[in-house]
């Protein structure tokens, strides 16, 4: 049986007052039935270590560097995140992938990288509306899959992969849970043809304008393992009510 995970991407919000407000709000009242995950800017990881390390909450960052360390100006490394505490780190979000040109090689090492360090790396993948419409969706996500499961080997059982189809994402359209589910089958259907085992157990998330009012029925299908959460995790009330859905699906 997969737990559920919601998970949170920040992306690049937040002050210090009002993360305090938000970790409190959300370590206060968080629930015991699904992992909870907030990724935070590199910055405030102190802050989020400090605020939920006596909680059931776990952190996380939204990049890390495929390197071990050197001279990578700006950068941040595997190990570093490691010190500061965090569980997970997201790789290959659509806006890293557009914004800064990395390609489904390099996220494959960026997730190697972190297996290698003791974190979970979670995986985005996901088509642009131009390739959906072309009929392009599933060519598009086993391509993105495809150099994980070669680089991440006999670690893949480790590793969530969250569908989040870039359309969807900060849009406020979602993919209605049959969408997104034929997408997860698919998924996992390819994790399998490597090991059937780890498709088993690997997390797969939804991404993508996920709410307190459509989160029941996306997870209530049998492939959506959680959700990875951007604007509706920085309000801590909407972040909550997504997890309630969980209990709820
Ligand atoms: C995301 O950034 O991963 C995301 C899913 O954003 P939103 O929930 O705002 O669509």
């Amino acid at each position: 049986m997969r737990r559920t995970l919601i998970a949170g991407n920040w992306k690049m919000n937040g002050s210090l007052a009002a993360n305090s407000v938000l970790l409190e709000g959300i370590s206060a009242a968080a629930p015991t039935d699904c992992d909870l995950a907030v990724c935070v800017p590199a910055p405030y990881l102190s802050q989020a270590q400090a605020a939920l390390c006596a909680s059931a909450v776990l952190w996380g960052a939204q990049d890390v560097s495929e390197h071990e360390s050197g001279a990578y100006t700006g950068e941040v490394s595997a190990s570093m995140l490691k010190e500061f505490g965090c569980t997970y780190v997201i790789v290959g979000h659509s806006e890293r992938r557009s914004y800064h040109g990395e390609s489904s090689e390099l996220v494959a090492r960026k997730a190697l990288r972190a297996l290698t360090t003791g974190l979970l790396p979670i995986i985005c993948v996901g088509e642009t509306l131009q390739e959906r419409e072309a009929g392009l969706t599933d060519a598009v996500v086993v391509s993105q899959l495809a150099p994980v499961i070669s680089a991440v080997g006999k670690q893949l059982a480790d590793v969530v992969i969250a569908y989040e189809p870039v359309w969807a994402i900060g849009t406020g359209k979602t993919a209605t849970p049959e969408m997104a589910q034929q997408v997860h089958n698919l998924i996992r259907t390819t994790l399998a043809k490597t090991s059937v085992d780890a498709a088993d157990v690997v997390q797969i998330l939804y991404g993508g304008s996920m709410k307190p009012d459509n989160a029941k029925d996306l997870l209530a299908m049998s492939d959506i393992d959680g959700g990875l959460i951007g604007g509706a995790s920085l309000k801590s009330a909407d972040f909550l009510a997504i997890a309630s859905a969980v209990h709820a699906a």
